[in-house]
């Protein structure tokens, strides 16, 4: 079931991807294995994909130990201070760099271990509540303010969709995060990964100009 959802992912991503001057290997597929059963991660790894998203700690580290070493792990979630320790010597991008208070702890526990932890911003695109994330006008002095933490490395940026049935109705936002990704200009930043999309409106994100989409439910199925 794996091999065929993965395969149709792929020729949605080839379609989505046609009209831009991208090739399908640009495009970062990260799947998303939250409350996914590590035998049917390491299915998916040997189906080919190198590329997992967790966004909860205390669930991830058990499934990770299990898994094959090689395996790039991505943390997608609201990472929570205290939980920064656990999560940098084995999740090798953070998607959810969500505020400075975060970037600090980051920088305090990396600079402990001699490493430079990889991370993106994370924008509040649709300015929900309910939502982590810088808002639009925060970013760009966000950025030149992480530039001083010598131990965390801003590799982009991540924005999560509002909720709605017709994923057409979040082009606008993605376009707009798109409009800023290639906008920014600061120094010591890189903006390489631009991670948006998900199961029910990866398509648009990658029409608008994402290279990275976390991708669960069009791969593994619901769950529950
Ligand atoms: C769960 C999750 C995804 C994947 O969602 P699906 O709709 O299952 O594809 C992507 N990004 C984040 C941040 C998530 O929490």
């Amino acid at each position: 079931m794996i091999k065929e959802n993965l395969r149709l992912i792929r020729e949605r991503i080839k379609k989505a991807i046609s009209k831009r001057s991208a090739a399908a290997e640009d495009i970062v597929l990260v799947a998303v294995t939250k409350a996914v059963a590590p035998e049917i991660i390491n299915e998916a790894w040997e189906l080919g994909i190198n590329n997992f998203g967790e966004n909860r700690v205390q669930d991830a580290l058990p499934k990770i130990e299990l898994l094959p070493p090689e395996i790039k792990w991505h943390f997608i979630g609201h990472l929570q201070t205290n939980k920064v320790r656990q999560v940098l010597p084995v999740f090798q991008l953070i998607h959810s760099l969500d505020s400075i208070k975060l970037a600090r702890a980051i920088q305090k526990e990396a600079q402990k271990t001699n490493m430079i932890a990889n991370v993106l911003l994370q924008v509040n695109i649709g300015e929900e509540k309910s939502k982590y994330g810088f808002l639009w006008e925060e970013v760009p002095d966000a950025l030149v303010e992480l530039t001083k933490f010598k131990n965390l490395k801003v590799f982009g940026l991540m924005g999560i969709a509002p909720y709605v049935q017709n994923p057409e109705e979040v082009r606008p936002y993605f376009r707009r995060l798109h409009g800023l990704f290639k906008e920014i200009n600061v120094p010591g930043v890189e903006m390489k990964y631009l991670s948006m999309g998900m199961s029910n409106d990866f398509e648009v994100a990658l029409e608008e100009g994402a290279n990275m989409i976390r991708v669960g439910t069009a791969l593994f199925g619901s769950r529950g």
